[in-house]
């Protein structure tokens, strides 16, 4: 085992993100016991068949007992109700973290639920896929990518080193924040592409047939990655919009004006206007390679 020496995790959730962190975990030789619980038979026969964990539950509440460290990988709208179910069987000194898209919103559904002296440490893991459920997860989801933390003031600097240290171990670089600054970076970075994707798609899906039949056919083009993106899991975005709603509609306002900026400027033929757009645009995706993150 490694320096974090953790006897016992406690994954609530065990699908694209909580079966990547048992993954991890496992590889890593992160834990020495890794208890897994989620909420249908279904995918907790399925977690035991995949042999992600140590011991598979039914309850919450028996996965997160004695756990050092529990981790909360659920849809947004539902935080709430696992830090509540949980709450009476942590054991005092343990760490709650999550791994929610939306931070300030998941602090004030889980905070008021965190029993005292227990430590709550949220985190969200800056990596995905389009893909949900136990079997999409891989050890190495988390490798180079970011993982941001945004613990509330006054949180016990010991357990935001562990967890950050935890994610490091899974191969992540770690960033501590401020929640709402984190909110409204990922509505920029992650929740307007995804908003736009999703449009983009039901644009096509809405055309008459034949038409849209050739928008799958040459998707190649470009339509493609955007149905990459739209092919997220529904439920989990659904909740993204419902809980970042301010920093969202914030940022789509902006879009809003320079998507009819660009629009005028195709109307009136002012093409220089686009070339300089589109070649500012172009350093940005430069810059994003050479962080690594492409
Ligand atoms: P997922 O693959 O759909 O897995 C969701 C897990 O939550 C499953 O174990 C599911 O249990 C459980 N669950 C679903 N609804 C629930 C409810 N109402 N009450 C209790 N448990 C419930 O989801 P995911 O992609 O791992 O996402 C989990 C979290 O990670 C989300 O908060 C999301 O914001 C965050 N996140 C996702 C990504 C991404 O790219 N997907 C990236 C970063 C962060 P059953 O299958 O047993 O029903």
């Amino acid at each position: 085992m490694t320096d974090t020496n953790v006897q016992r995790i406690a994954l609530v959730g065990i699908g694209l993100i909580g079966s990547s962190i048992a993954n991890a975990v496992r590889k890593e030789n992160l834990a020495a016991h890794i208890a897994i619980s989620t909420r249908s038979e279904t995918t907790l026969a399925r977690a035991e068949v995949l042999n992600l964990g140590d011991s598979y539950h039914a309850q919450a509440t028996d996965a997160v007992k004695d756990a050092d460290i529990v981790v909360i990988s659920v849809p947004l709208s539902a935080c709430e109700a696992v830090a509540k179910e949980i709450s009476t069987a942590l054991k005092p000194g343990a760490i709650v973290t999550d791994v929610s898209s939306c931070k300030a919103s998941v602090i004030a559904d889980m905070g008021p639920h965190i029993p005292d002296g227990v430590h709550f440490v949220p985190g969200h893991p800056i990596a995905g896929t389009e893909h949900s459920g136990p079997d999409a997860g891989f050890a190495d989801l988390f490798k180079g990518r970011w993982c941001i933390l945004t613990p509330p003031k006054g949180t016990d600097e010991k357990a935001v080193e562990q967890i950050s240290e935890l994610w490091k171990e899974m191969g992540s670089m770690v960033e501590v924040m401020e929640p709402e600054h984190h909110d409204q970076v990922l509505a920029i970075t992650s929740h307007l592409p995804h908003l736009i994707a999703y449009s983009i798609v039901d644009t096509a899906t809405n055309l008459q047939d034949d038409l849209k039949q050739e928008v799958i056919k040459f998707s190649a083009s470009g339509f493609r990655d955007f149905t990459r993106i739209a092919a997220s899991d529904p439920v989990m975005w659904r909740d993204v919009f419902m809980k970042n709603r301010d920093a969202v509609l914030d940022i789509l306002g902006q879009f809003s004006e320079d998507l009819a900026a660009l629009q005028r400027a195709i109307r009136r033929g002012e093409a220089d206007k686009l070339e300089e757009v589109f070649t500012r645009t172009r350093e940005i995706r430069r810059s994003v390679i050479d962080f690594k993150q492409d």
